[in-house]
């Protein structure tokens, strides 16, 4: 199928386009393909193709949810992918930063890894510098998830997983079943839910890197971005939230315009990692960043029930992680939009809680919308 080879654009020069094998064994069910990606952990996991009316493609792994490459085209017809990611899993196997993955227990930074939830004290893996990150050392980017295709008019890929009582330092078992579906307005939805059988704490996102241009030799600092948020959450030196909620206005977290990334960054100690305060105040599903790359024609929009979003340009990419074809992922070659709750909130009582308990449940949906403009 040349769709891999087509998304190779951003893929690992590992077994670069060598599909055939598995893609002979390929099972089709409603808009959705299945075929091995490899092994990982001693047991085989497989890349699923979510095809829309349209012919856009997102493909997924059940290893770690990645999504591995989204082609769609661009103003003059060319398809490209839109997101980071590799062919194979080796690429995922080595590492990368999070490139697509489904983020859990706990999105972002607990500041020494550690919280408190009443009067149990909870150790977490410290796995940046004296922090604990995105769900620790084998958090649910490096998990193999259960998956199983659901739905007949669109494609839905259902991915579960059961987090066990201790797993990474975290309490309590945590049964998560995460959603993608792509639509035919070309909106990836995903759809999270989880309970617990005792008290935790739950932050899950996606850490797709986006770059509209479809090529990694580009940068994202052309790309405009307005997000619809009037403060942000300062942090320190190790990226942990001080506590305070700044205001953006007039300075270089100003995005209520949309305005170019490039344009401020260069103020920004370290390029932009920070989470935006999001205006919305309900729980709803609402429109909340838009991204668009002239370049292109393609914009990106962003709608979520969660509180905040962490906007995060690359900034530790240098170059040493290649795509399939040997091209280096440099600085800035990928944006991430992470919808969440704030980073480091088990610490921090003025933040919106991210507590879950026996008995609830949690839930929240984030959209991606890509169009394109013919001009
Ligand atoms: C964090 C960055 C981190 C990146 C990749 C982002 O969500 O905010 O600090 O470097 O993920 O690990």
């Amino acid at each position: 199928m040349p769709g891999l080879c087509i998304a190779a654009i951003f893929a690992t020069s590992i077994t670069s386009c060598n599909n055939q094998k598995s893609e002979s064994k390929m099972e089709m069910t409603k808009g959705i393909t299945k075929a091995s990606f490899g092994n990982a952990d001693g047991k085989e996991v497989f890349l699923y193709t979510l095809t829309n009316a349209k012919g856009t493609e997102v493909k997924i792994s059940n290893y770690g949810g990645v999504v591995t490459s989204w082609v769609s085209p661009d103003k003059s017809g060319v398809k490209s992918s839109i997101v980071l990611g590799f062919d194979s899993i080796a690429g995922y196997l080595a590492k990368p930063p999070y490139f697509g993955a489904l983020i859990g227990r706990y999105g972002n930074r607990i500041a020494k890894g550690t919280f408190k939830i009443d009067t149990a004290v909870y150790t977490l893996a410290t796995n940046n510098g004296a922090n604990h990150l995105h769900g620790g050392l084998k958090g649910f980017d490096k998990v193999i998830w259960d998956a199983s295709i659901e739905n007949d008019s669109m494609p839905v890929l259902k991915l579960s997983y059961l987090s066990k009582d201790g797993e990474e330092g975290y309490p309590g078992n945590l049964n998560v079943a995460v959603q993608y579906t792509l639509t035919d307005d070309d909106e990836l939805k995903i759809e999270y839910n989880a309970t617990t059988d005792k008290a935790t704490v739950i932050n899950l996102t996606n850490h797709s890197y986006f770059n509209l241009t479809g090529d990694v030799t580009n940068t994202i600092l052309d790309h405009q971005l307005e997000i619809d948020a009037d403060n942000y959450t300062p942090v320190d030196s190790s990226l942990i939230p001080t506590g305070e909620i700044a205001p953006v206005k007039g300075g270089p977290f100003d995005f209520t315009k949309a305005s170019k990334i490039g344009a401020r960054i260069d103020s920004v100690k370290g390029g932009y990692d920070h989470n935006f305060v999001l205006n919305k105040k309900e729980s709803t599903l609402q429109k909340v960043a838009t991204l668009t790359d002239d370049k292109s024609g393609r914009k990106l929009e962003v709608f979520t029930m969660e509180p905040g979003v962490q906007f995060y340009t690359g900034n530790f990419l240098d170059g040493t992680i290649k795509t399939n074809d040997g091209r280096a992922i440099s600085q800035h070659t990928g944006l991430c939009l992470e919808t969440q709750h704030f980073p480091d909130s088990p610490n921090q009582p003025k933040f919106p809680s991210t507590l879950l308990g026996p008995g609830q449940q949690y839930h929240t949906v984030t959209v991606y919308k890509l169009s394109v403009s013919s001009k």
